[in-house]
């Protein structure tokens, strides 16, 4: 079985407090993009399944994200053998794009079609749960707002049709390291969330674009905070109507309303980057 396992941004990121346990409750507006891995899902050769990718750097058994999600639907569906999963990788892993999570929910969703179980998105979304927090976003998809740890989903309108470039810089960046440098007492500036779950109502581009923000981008380090910037303002100098970064970063992303605009910003962010893509909006599955 052949699957596509698309990558998501954050149109927004809040962190709304610091919980007991630890953890943070989040407000994000999330959205799916068509950027995505392609996965093919077989029974398995041998006792044990692997997850094979052209990154010679990913773990291929039990650690890798999608065989995890397999073990995951056995344990909780009680059906299903050992699969093989292969992987073309196109999203950039460590980018604050949920690869990972995707290609878990991609097998979640080829090990219900697989067994006939019949489970529904949100049956699949709660499994996806014990796999990472943001894997029950990616088996839902298209355009959400994602509250708790990211778990919890209440599905918004889609994002209008546009065109988006997303630029992944050479650095990476640690996610805990990043929770560590927030106070959620002092975060000063913070997206307008429910601004952007109205201009989504309303279907106006421009009017989510200029509400995007998110908070860990005040707490980056200064100089990974300057190339941030500066991704951003190539972005809108070449006409995207608002741009951020996704997630723990460091991908920046630009919201466009032509193509040949994006196509411009692609071609500019290109003679300074490797990873920069040209991609649009998908829809829930
Ligand atoms: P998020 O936006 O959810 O924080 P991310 O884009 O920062 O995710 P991923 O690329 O989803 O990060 O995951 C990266 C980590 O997960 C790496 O440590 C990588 O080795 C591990 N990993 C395990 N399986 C996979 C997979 N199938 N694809 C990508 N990374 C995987």
């Amino acid at each position: 079985m052949e699957l596509s396992a698309n990558a998501k941004i954050n149109l927004t990121l809040d962190i709304l407090r610091r919980r007991e346990d630890g953890y943070h409750d989040l407000q994000m507006v999330m959205q799916s993009v068509t950027l995505a891995d392609r996965l093919t899902v077989t029974p398995a050769q041998g006792a044990v399944g692997q997850a094979v990718s052209d990154l010679h750097f990913l773990p291929t058994g039990g650690k890798n994200l999608a065989q995890m999600a397999a073990a995951a639907f056995r344990q909780a569906a009680g059906l299903g053998g050992q699969v093989d999963v292969s992987i073309q990788k196109r999203v950039p892993v460590c980018a604050g794009l949920a690869g990972g999570s995707a290609d878990a929910a991609a097998v979640l969703r080829a090990m219900n079609r697989l067994t006939s179980a019949g489970l529904s998105s949100v049956e699949l979304a709660k499994i996806g749960e014990r796999v990472g927090s943001d894997v029950p976003f990616c088996v839902l998809g298209g355009t959400a707002l994602a509250e708790g740890r990211g778990e919890r989903l209440t599905p918004l309108s889609p994002l209008p049709p546009c065109s988006i470039v997303i630029c992944k810089p050479h650095f990476s960046i640690s996610t805990p390291h990043l929770f560590g440098r927030v106070n959620v007492r002092k975060i000063v500036r913070r997206p307008d969330t429910s601004g952007v779950i109205a201009a989504l109502d309303a279907g106006d581009l421009a009017g989510v674009a200029r509400r995007m923000y998110n908070v860990f981008e005040d707490v980056l380090e200064p100089r990974r905070a300057v190339e941030i910037g500066e991704i951003k303002a190539a972005l809108i100098d070449c006409g995207a109507l608002g741009a951020s970064m996704s997630g723990s970063g460091p991908s920046v992303f630009g919201l466009f309303h032509r193509e040949d605009l994006a196509q411009e910003a692609l071609e500019r962010l290109r003679s300074s980057y490797r990873d920069v893509f040209l991609c649009g909006p998908a829809g829930a599955e």
